[in-house]
This record gives C-alpha cells, structure tokens and sequence, in this order.
C-alpha cells in the first residue's frame, strides 16, 4: 500500500526558502510538459529526519535529459547529459548541483489472460534502490507540491532506526550496497535489520566479494574513508568479515588488533590537525587511510588491492611511491638532526606523505617535527632579498638562490634572526671579494 501524505510544513520548518523555490520551480516546468516530478532518495530521507542535504536528486516520468535541458536553460545553467542512463546533471549558477533521472515506464505480463500491468515507473524507480529509507520520493508538481510516496513502509523504518534492503537477491544484484549499509548504519546510529543482517552473511558466504572486480565497492570504500569517523563502518567490515576481500594479508580481528584501530584513529587526528593548520588543504583521504592500512603490506599487496578494485593508475602509482619514500625517511627522522636539514628533508614532500609519516611514527617527536615544519619552517624567509644582493654588489646568477638558501637555512638554525646577522654571514660566507675573482 502506498502511504500518501503531504510534507508541505516539514517541507517549510526545514528547507532554506531558496531551495523550496527551486523545488516549485522545476516542479512547474515539469507541468509545462506533462511530467510528474520527483525529489528522491537521500534528500527525502534527510528532509523526514530534518538534517540538510544538498544533494537533490529529481526522477521525472518523461525524458529526464530533455527535463534537465528545459531546467538548466530556465535557470542559465550548465547542463551535462549522460546518454546511456538516460540521466543528466544540471549545475545552477550558483554552483549547486541537481542530478536529474528518467524513470521508465515498465510493461509486466500478468498470470493468466489479464491484460499487461503498467507498474507507475516512479514505483518501479524506487524498488530498484538500495534502502527502504532512501525508496521514497516527495512530488513537486504544483498540484501535489510536497506529497510523500512510501511504497515500502519507510517512514516507519527511519522511525525504527532501521537499515533494510527492499527484497531478498538486493546484495546478489549489488553487493557494493553492503559498504551503503553500513556506512549509512554507522553514519546516522541506526541498524542493519536483523533479515538483512542475514542477506550480508549470505552474500559474503557467496564470495560475492572474491569474485568481482567492480570498482563500486572501491568508490563506496573511500565515502566511508570521507565520513566523519571511518574507524566505526572500518571495524563493521571487519565483523562481517569483509576483511579477508579487501585486505587479505591483514585479515584483523577488530577486537584484538589495536594497531589497526590506532592507524585508523592516528589518521584521523593527522587530518583534523592539518585541516586546522591548513583550512583549505586538498587531501585526498582514502590515499592518506589506505597508507595507514598497508603499513605493513608490500608493494605486491598494493598492487593487487588496486588491481582487483580497478583504482587508477595515477593513484596506484602515489600509494607505492609514497609508502615507498616515507618508509625510506621514517629511520632517518628518528635520529635528532637540525631544524634545516628536517626542512630538506620534508620540502618535496606532499599532505599524504606527512599524513603517512605522522599516521605511522612511534615517537611523538616525529609528529613535532612535522607539526614544526608545517607551521613554522616552510614559511621561514630570509629578511635579505634578490635585490637587496644587487644592492650589496653581487652579481646576478646562479650563485643567488645558493646564497639566498643558505640564509635560509641559517634562519632555521637560529643562526641568524636580524638583517644586520644575515648581512655578517654573507660577508663572512660569501665574500663579495671572492666572487668577483
Ligand atoms: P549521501 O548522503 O551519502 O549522499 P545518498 O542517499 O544521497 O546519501 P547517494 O550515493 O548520493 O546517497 O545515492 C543517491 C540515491 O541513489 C540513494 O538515496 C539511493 O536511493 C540510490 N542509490 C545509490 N546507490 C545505490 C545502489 N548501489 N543501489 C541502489 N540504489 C542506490
């Protein structure tokens, strides 16, 4: 049975005013055509439970491209069809982003002699998704702006709590739809219900995992590395023994391996810390946690990781040459060295690389130094300029960036800190006399 109802107030109580309008706006185009129109899955959900989403997701009965067309024409936006789904992505001029799907009208042959069913194509859209709690779709004609379709008695699975998959063979179709539930589970402290909980066991008994090479179980995998604290879906995956098919050569038992945890959780820390050293720092985080996790592992487990989960090339190659260069430096950091040769050291170095090191480093004065090099060292400038030495005399040339360097590293040191020091240790360093000759 579907439950009906209208959401018109939860729709106004939680909504920013700019979204309502484009929501009755692209509902009055879709009326222009004769379409019925649809906000769907995740923005649903979210709106039931009042959390912002700004992923808006609209299914039309009609031509989803020539929908997205007429839309991003209406508000001066981009359009960018993807044929072969029958889908297209609009972004607004104000960069916000709406994926626009096509639900196709389906034709069952009934027992018997009865004539073909039509099944509505906005029922058969959502019984093709995931969870009962993303299978509900709110409509935005002008006429039933903001009525609430539940199929599959959703509304009293977010009520529940409940993680629930919308019919028996869900995992067999999609088995990457285990990392969605989980991920959705530790994301929004819900539970996998117990029937589905069942369908996990039975997919992963199946060896589902060990026979693809489906590069959606990767995407899923590094959404859960985005989420705010991975390390809870991570150890699911372990109790539902999905270790064994992404990790082979860890095989952890979450209980008892505590080094796992502490990677996950040192990663995690290594994160935040330099986002608040580096708000707009662009860190590629499953590069950064899938280190941590191959700590221990060779370039052979790597390789295989990236080859069964079709990663990119480019990836691959940062992962092995990463873990590759900062296992070659961790010994040496480990010994006490000035602050300019920390500096040499760590200057070639990209976020994932110093996230590495300070993931993995067993002394704390490791992350100091990473901490000292961030914050201070690779800011430090000598107060002398190029053009200050062409002042001073000294001739334009190679020589310029040795001098300049060599200031540099001085100022590290604490060798020098004023003008008048930096002035001394060119002279004595670098006599104009000797360079002229
Ligand atoms: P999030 O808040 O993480 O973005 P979401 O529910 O919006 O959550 P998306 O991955 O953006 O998740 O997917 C949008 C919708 O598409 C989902 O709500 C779900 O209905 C459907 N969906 C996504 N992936 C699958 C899948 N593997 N199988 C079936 N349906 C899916």
């Amino acid at each position: 049975p579907t439950k009906r109802k209208n959401l018109n107030n939860l729709i106004h109580e939680t909504l920013s005013p700019e979204i309502i309008t484009l929501l009755q706006e692209v509902g009055e185009l879709a009326d222009e055509i004769g379409f019925k129109a649809f906000a769907v899955g995740g923005f649903v959900r979210d709106l039931l439970l009042k959390t912002a989403n700004l992923d808006l997701d609209i299914v039309v009965e009609g031509n989803g491209i020539a929908f997205a067309k007429k839309v991003a024409e209406h508000f001066k936006g981009k359009f960018f069809p993807h044929e072969k789904f029958l889908t297209a992505t609009v972004t607004l001029p104000n960069d916000f982003k709406i994926d626009i799907a096509t639900a196709r009208l389906e034709y069952y042959e009934s027992p018997a002699a009865m004539p073909m069913i039509q099944l509505s194509s906005i029922k058969l859209d959502l019984s093709r998704r995931d969870f009962s709690i993303n299978a509900m779709a709110l409509q935005i004609n002008r006429e039933q702006f903001g009525t609430l379709i539940d199929y599959f008695n959703s509304q009293s699975d977010l009520r529940n709590q409940v993680i629930r998959v919308l019919h028996n063979l869900s995992f067999v179709e999609d088995p990457s739809r285990i990392f969605r539930a989980i991920r959705f589970e530790k994301r929004m402290n819900f539970h996998i219900g117990p029937h589905t909980k069942g369908l996990i066991g039975n997919a992963v008994a199946m060896n589902l995992f060990g026979k693809s090479r489906d590069s959606r179980f990767l995407s899923e995998l590094k959404i859960i590395f985005k989420e705010k604290d991975p390390l809870g879906p991570l150890v699911r995956l372990a109790e539902f023994g999905l270790f064994q098919y992404l990790w082979p050569d860890l095989r952890p038992n979450y209980r008892t391996d505590r080094r796992f945890c502490h990677g996950i959780r040192q990663t995690k820390a290594a994160i935040k810390k330099l986002y608040e050293i580096e708000p707009k720092a662009k860190i590629d985080k499953s590069v950064a946690f899938l280190l941590t996790i191959f700590h221990r592992s060779g370039p052979e487990e790597i390789q295989a990781f990236c080859n069964r989960f079709n990663e990119e090339e480019k990836i691959c190659k940062k992962l092995l040459q990463t873990k590759q260069r900062c296992d070659a430096l961790l010994p040496i950091l480990y010994t006490p060295m000035a602050k300019s040769e920390l500096h040499q050291h760590l200057q070639d170095l990209n976020y994932e690389d110093l996230l590495y090191i300070c993931s993995v480093a067993k002394k704390s004065h490791i992350h100091k130094s990473v901490l000292d090099y961030l914050c201070q060292l690779r800011h430090i400038k000598p107060l002398l300029k190029g053009k200050d030495l062409m002042e001073m005399g000294y001739p334009r040339g190679p020589k310029f960036s040795e001098i300049l360097n060599s200031l540099k590293r001085a100022k590290m040191d604490g060798l020098v800190s004023s003008r008048a020091d930096e002035e001394e240790l060119l002279q004595k360093n670098f006599p104009l006399s000797n360079l002229h000759c």
